[in-house]
């Protein structure tokens, strides 16, 4: 079999889907793999690093005689409409968002693996690519919000005195504030953390920070939060109000499943924090965490910062990609046998994460927008 590796061509897009140790393992698996020319150089992969992998020069040509094509970003429809019946794609799709998208696989009768489907059980954790990536922006996050601070994080002891600590908060302890509650423990800050999921509390002790609690309990389905009502709401204004006000640094990473992200700073809030504390608000991809966050920007709202970075596991592409490429990897090794494509729907993993296959959208949410 043929696999292609797409060069990205988003904007800000850095990373690559597969890197060159990777490749030689697609190579084991009795596949012949060929990449765009150039697709990891963003990435600090060159070419010539992709040993026994052949080069393409297009697109097109390459993915007219591919069988498998892995790409980071969905691809164009203009791509996909080069693809042969019947052949795969993986990589993120984003299904509801990319209506068009969705119509072209559908009748281009591709079998497309969406990597933001992937279910979240321990099975498949080794191909979890929204979480290998959101740990390596949560590890990025306190370091972006560092730089904008005009005081250190750490304690430091000086001839003239002794520095205090920084407080760090961070809003939301999933896999990236997590990750965001470790940078900023090495750091030497005094951290703080979160959510709405009271199982949290022990993983963010574990890290060494004090966890905030409101006691609510807002455990939705999959492992995943669910929207507060907004009497537990106004409970939440009220714990949390003050630790947002002592803070020096927060990070926020709320998300709900398929919703605008929930808003956990307010304009009121911002207002009363420390002249000089950060926010860096992981949520601005899908419409931010703060009211004031301008997605993609870096904006002041009074004596406050307000970081909104997008796509933030592009900027550390070398370590992403290295991820996000395993990820794949683990996932092709499930249903690449001998050689060959054997696709096995009755797999929880391939059934869960394929979006469409033979003409047919396996998501009835995904369907009905793009009708
Ligand atoms: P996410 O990106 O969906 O959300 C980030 C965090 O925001 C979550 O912890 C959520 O509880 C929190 N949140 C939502 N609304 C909030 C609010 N109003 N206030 C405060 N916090 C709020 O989360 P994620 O990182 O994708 O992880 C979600 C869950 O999936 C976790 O339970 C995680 O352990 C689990 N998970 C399981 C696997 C696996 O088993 N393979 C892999 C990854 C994640």
């Amino acid at each position: 079999i043929e696999i292609a590796v797409l060069r990205e061509t988003g904007p800000g897009e850095r990373r690559v889907a597969t890197v060159p140790a990777v490749a030689a393992r697609l190579a084991r698996l009795g596949a012949s793999v060929t990449l765009e020319r150039d697709a990891g150089l963003r990435a600090t992969f060159l070419d010539q690093a992709y040993q026994g992998v052949a080069l393409a020069d297009t697109a097109p040509a390459l993915m007219a005689k591919a069988d498998i094509v892995l790409a980071v970003q969905p691809p164009s429809v203009e791509a996909i409409k080069a693809m042969k019946p019947g052949a795969v794609l993986i990589s993120f799709l984003y299904g509801a968002q990319n209506p068009a998208l969705v119509a072209a696989l559908r009748d281009g009768k591709i079998t497309a693996f969406a990597m933001e489907r992937i279910p979240r059980i321990s099975r498949a954790q080794a191909m979890d690519a929204l979480s290998s990536q959101a740990a390596l922006a949560g590890y990025y996050a306190p370091l972006l919000g560092a730089v904008h601070m005009p005081r250190i994080l750490p304690m430091m002891t000086t001839a003239v005195g002794s520095l205090r600590a920084a407080t760090v908060l961070v809003m939301g302890l999933g896999v990236a504030g997590l990750s965001a509650l470790a940078t900023a423990h090495r750091l030497g800050a005094i951290t703080e953390g979160y959510d709405v999921r009271p199982e949290t509390a022990e993983q963010a002790q574990s890290l060494g920070a004090k966890f905030v609690d409101t006691g609510i309990d807002a455990r939705g389905e999959g492992g995943y939060a669910r929207e507060l009502t907004a009497e537990e709401q106004a409970k939440v204004r009220e714990v949390v109000s003050r630790h947002i006000a002592q803070a020096d640094m927060i990070v926020t990473t709320a998300a709900v499943p398929g919703r605008r992200a929930p808003i956990l700073i307010s304009a009121e809030q911002i207002a009363a924090m420390k002249p000089g504390a950060v926010i860096v608000d992981l949520g601005a991809e899908s419409g931010g965490n703060c009211e004031g966050t301008r997605p993609g920007e870096t904006v002041t709202v009074g004596h406050v910062t307000i970081l909104g970075p997008l796509n933030v596991p592009s900027a550390l592409a070398q370590h992403a990609s290295e991820l996000y490429a395993k990820n794949v990897l683990n996932l092709v090794t499930l249903f690449v046998k001998d050689g060959a494509i054997a696709l096995d729907f009755d797999d929880e993993v391939i059934a869960g994460t394929v979006l469409t296959h033979s003409g047919e959208i396996r998501d009835e949410g995904v369907r009905k927008a793009v009708e």
